[in-house]
């Protein structure tokens, strides 16, 4: 954990995880960037829309025997809909997403650097106009299909992030899925990809606590 006071209010900004470079100051929301020394403030974040979102930062979890916490989120947006990417501190280090969307739940890992094919595939996903959408490819010898390719739109971000995800940040978002839950995905930002790895899961299987409490229920 390392902690800095924010440039802008000069409140006390916490990076849980050591993979996260990037902050929004709660208190006045500022942008912070963390360099090897100091911090620096990249702009003001507007808050997020208000959503029916179960999680929260704070709220803790398992996966697969593993405990984590949510240390920050983006929400992303799409022609169709939004949906939350929350980062993941977790007991063993490794650098995890939860993503929410319409009620489904999936966590992975990232894969670093990102498998040769993934990053063909998901190019040529990109490139082709989908018509690489059902095309398959194999990963930890698992066999996945690429099932929808979409540009999206960073609509807001908040807590800490392993990479700065200010509002209007734009990937092409390329997800994957196996037979048993199996799923992947492969963001591509302007020069860069990045490969994720893990399955979709239960509700009841991560044993959230401190979950999101709405008023009247
Ligand atoms: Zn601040």
């Amino acid at each position: 954990m390392k902690k800095f006071n924010c440039p802008s209010c000069g409140a006390e900004v916490v990076f849980n995880s050591n993979h996260s470079v990037y902050a929004v100051c709660k208190f006045c929301h500022s942008m912070i960037v963390r360099h090897d020394l100091d911090v620096e403030s990249i702009g003001t974040m507007a808050n997020l829309p208000g959503d029916m979102s179960p999680f929260q930062i704070g709220t803790e979890g398992y996966y697969q025997g593993t405990h984590f916490s949510l240390v920050g989120r983006m929400k992303m947006g799409w022609e169709d809909g939004s949906w939350n990417e929350w980062f993941m501190a977790t007991d063993d280090g490794r650098k995890g997403w939860l993503a929410e969307a319409q009620g489904f739940y999936s966590i992975c890992f990232e894969v670093d650097p990102p498998p040769l094919e993934f990053a063909v595939r998901a190019i040529q996903s990109q490139k082709q106009d989908n018509q690489f959408i059902g095309s398959a490819l194999v990963f930890n010898s698992q066999k996945l299909h690429i099932v929808d390719a979409k540009k999206a739109t960073c609509i807001g971000s908040e807590g800490e992030l392993p990479l700065a995800a200010p509002q209007g940040r734009m990937i092409v978002s390329v997800d994957l899925l196996g037979a048993y839950g199996e799923f992947a995905s492969v963001e591509i930002e302007t020069g860069k990809l990045r490969a994720y790895s893990g399955r979709y899961v239960d509700w009841k299987a991560m044993r959230c606590s401190n979950v999101r409490t709405f008023d009247g229920w």
